[in-house]
């Protein structure tokens, strides 16, 4: 008989109404194949046979044998129960009971051998099973006394529709071929595809299911990381000899420690060196700089901005709002006036000429853009130290923004184009066609999750500056590389010492008025408060709503005394904006935010936060809105309120203050989509894997860098290619 192919549409395969077919479509199963792969979500071993001898009560049995005496009777209250005598193979009889199922009468089939399951009742000495599942005996039984499989359900997609509607296809169907290279099946103990499948569904043993599976999941992996491997190579490919080599400084750097108030932390010298690494060569850096709120990624960006400059390029740091742009333009700026800025090559020289200009005129550049240091009092400190070709003066920081407009605006885009600014900070103006380096070495992109792959890819335009993307979601190693297996990562795994343990508690509904009364003192002492509203949906009108509701409920019946404020994502960027100023500048005492509002601000009077249902957020979210508090020498305060008795998941927040831990537990209970919003992260959902499982991940990252190593390329390999690039045709769509 000819095979099915894969490609197959369902509604010609299945004998089923056109409801059913609706269904599935909509949980987009069309073809053969994508009901194949529309695995079980958990399987029940029924492949021992109890005896009668051996039931004890309530617990659930699987057994074998025939029924009798099938009757259907009628109680008092006018229910109908089905009753019959199960006898096994034994001899030993019990009696089985059904309710409210008047068909099965005619349905039981009475005499004939069957396996069935069910729970077993004691009472007054007598074994009864209520309401088994049952089902004949036969070369094929699908829905007991094997492993069964128990599919997610949808409708009237139960389990059983999918199980009878599957098992007669597995035998008719063409074979799903390997997407896996034959060599990485066989080293690796795999099964083959086809045979992973048909296991998937109605394994032969547990053994054979485990392998299953784990054939299936280092299948996607090895995909994913053979495209983000894909990405990388060609990326690299196409820029190499493109960027700027700027060479390794060490000098340079100790100069700028020198003038911290701090000394930078092991893990920050770190990340520094391997980005000065990356920078010496001639392929553009790609590189993800991980660490935890507040564990001074800015310094690290700083360090590689100036080693950019001093070779004379231009540096640009894009933040993804106007506030946070603005923070960083003011604390870069502040931190880069005390530091004796040498430089060299090109760009130096021209500055120099231009510090020359400026010092005979005696006047300052105008300040629109550039905030020079206080004068050192010695002219000649660079020369002293770095030769002839350099000059010590403060560089040139901007800031461009959205809000940015007319003459001021058409200035600074002017000085960019000129190399008359060194340092640009901004938001996604940045970005936009009107804008021109004259040599953009480097771009610095904070938040990085809110930016996609085509916002990157739109910076070659510029030449390939090297690129430098910061995140504070704390992603697990083994996630970073699958997800991000196109950059290089940095990551920070110390704060630097000296910072106060935010305070977390998880209040229980009877603790409430407590906490509200602490509040209220705190702000008597002159403190501020966020308080974050619970994830309702995702939609930002319901959440908005949601918002002014618990406004105007702190308002009227809370804190009628205190000034209160709100922001939500239905607002303006520029409301926002306002609002978020205004609470900086103590206008209010209390900041009531939705979830959806990234209150990426720097308030450090600000000590303390309420978050409200907080077990609908992840670990790791919640950690990123306690980081929002203890800015400060002060004591910082978060409470926890979740809408029922607090669980052990959210009690973890109060004994852990490091975010790459949180998001490891998260991962495991709740898995990735749930802790890092799939879609905004660019992380890919996984079928079959899972990000914690470590080992596989890595196996699989060596198998695919081999792979490419090898094979050069996927010309013998034309399945393996259509589903790379299927992938990173959605990577770089999605952006
Ligand atoms: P984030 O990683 O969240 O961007 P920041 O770069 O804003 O963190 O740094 C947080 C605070 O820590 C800043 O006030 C910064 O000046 C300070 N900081 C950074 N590095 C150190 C260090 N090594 N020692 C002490 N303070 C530091
Ligand atoms: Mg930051």
């Amino acid at each position: 008989m000819k095979k099915i192919p894969l490609s197959t549409s369902l509604s010609s395969v299945l004998r089923t109404t056109e409801r059913h077919v609706k269904l599935l479509k909509e949980i987009e199963i069309q073809t053969v194949a994508d009901l194949l792969t529309y695995f079980p979500r958990e399987y029940e071993d029924q492949t021992h046979i109890t005896h009668i001898s051996e039931i004890r009560g309530d617990q659930k049995n699987v057994l074998r044998g025939r029924f009798s005496m099938v009757r259907r009777e009628q109680t008092r209250n006018r229910m109908i129960l089905v009753k019959a005598v199960f006898t096994d193979e034994d001899g030993n009889s019990l009696e089985c009971v059904w309710f409210n199922q008047p068909y099965l009468h005619t349905m039981i089939p009475a005499g004939k051998l069957v396996t069935v399951v069910g729970k077993a009742k004691l009472s007054f000495g007598k074994i009864s099973l209520q309401s088994p599942t049952f089902e004949e005996v036969s070369e094929e039984t699908v829905h007991t006394g094997r492993i069964v499989p128990i599919y997610p359900e949808h409708g009237k997609l139960n389990t059983s529709w999918f199980r009878t509607k599957i098992f007669p296809l597995l035998d008719t169907i063409e074979p799903f071929p390997n997407l896996l290279p034959e060599d990485v099946i066989h080293e690796q103990n795999f099964l083959e595809k086809h045979e992973a499948i048909l296991e998937m569904h109605f394994p032969t043993s547990m053994e054979k299911l485990e392998n299953a599976k784990k054939t299936l999941a280092f299948e996607e992996l090895f995909l994913l990381q053979l495209a983000s491997l894909d990405r990388k190579k060609k990326w690299k490919e196409s820029a190499e000899g493109k960027a700027r080599k700027i060479p390794l400084d060490p000098e340079l750097q100790k100069q700028f420690f020198a003038t911290l108030p701090f000394v930078p932390t092991n893990s920050q010298k770190i990340a520094i060196f391997e980005i000065l690494k990356d920078l010496e060569k001639p392929v553009p850096m790609l590189r993800l700089l991980e660490g935890d709120v507040g564990s001074g990624k800015t310094l690290v960006a700083i360090s590689a901005a100036i080693a950019v400059i001093s070779q004379g390029y231009q540096v640009a740091i894009m933040a993804p709002t106007e506030i946070l742009a603005e923070q960083h333009y003011e604390k870069i700026t502040e931190t880069l006036s005390l530091f004796p800025f040498p430089r060299t090559g090109e760009a130096g020289i021209r500055k120099q000429e231009l510090g020359m200009r400026n010092q005979e005129s005696g006047e300052e550049k105008d300040t629109v853009f550039s905030r020079s240091r206080p004068s050192s009092g010695d002219p000649n400190e660079g020369h002293q130290r770095r030769g002839d070709s350099c000059l010590t003066q403060s560089l040139q920081t901007a800031l461009l923004t959205g809000s940015i407009k007319g003459k001021k605006r058409a200035e600074i885009l002017e000085n960019l184009r000129k190399g008359k600014i060194d340092l640009i900070m901004g938001t996604h103006a940045l970005i936009e066609e009107t804008v021109e380096f004259r040599n953009l070495g480097l771009v610095i992109i904070d938040e990085q999750h809110r930016f996609g792959v085509r916002q990157r890819e739109k910076l070659v335009r510029h030449g390939s500056p090297h690129l430098l993307q910061m995140t504070a979601t704390p992603i697990p190693r083994t996630l970073a590389i699958v997800a991000f297996g196109d950059q290089d990562l940095s990551v920070l795994t110390e704060m630097p010492p000296g910072r106060k343990p935010i305070h977390t508690k998880v209040v229980p509904p009877q603790g409430r008025r407590q906490i509200e009364l602490f509040v209220e003192q705190e702000v008597k002492k002159g403190h501020q408060a966020f308080v974050i509203c619970p994830l309702v949906s995702e939609s930002e009108k319901i959440e908005a709503k949601a918002a002014e509701e618990e406004f105007i409920r702190l308002k009227k019946d809370i804190f009628p005394h205190l000034k209160l404020a709100l922001v939500h994502g239905r607002m303006k960027p520029k409301e926002k904006d306002q609002v978020m100023e205004n609470f900086k500048n103590k206008k209010f005492d209390i900041l009531i935010s939705t979830s959806v509002i990234e209150v990426g601000i720097d308030i450090p009077n600000a000590n303390i936060i309420l978050i409200e249902g907080a077990e609908r957020f992840g670990l790791a979210q919640l950690h990123q809105f306690r980081g929002r508090v203890g800015r400060s020498e002060m004591q910082s305060y978060c409470f926890l309120f979740p809408t029922d008795q607090p669980t052990e998941r959210i009690k973890a927040m109060e004994k852990i203050y490091d975010g790459f831990k949180l998001a490891e537990i998260d991962l495991k209970l709740r898995g990735p989509g749930e802790v890092f919003g799939l879609k905004q992260s660019g992380i890919p959902d996984l079928k079959m894997a899972s990000f914690s499982d470590g080992r596989l991940v890595v196996r699989a990252r060596q198998e695919a860098e081999k792979f490419l190593e090898e094979k050069r390329g996927f010309s013998a390999f034309p399945l393996i290619e259509r589903e790379v690039e299927r992938m990173n045709a959605e990577v770089l769509g999605g952006g």
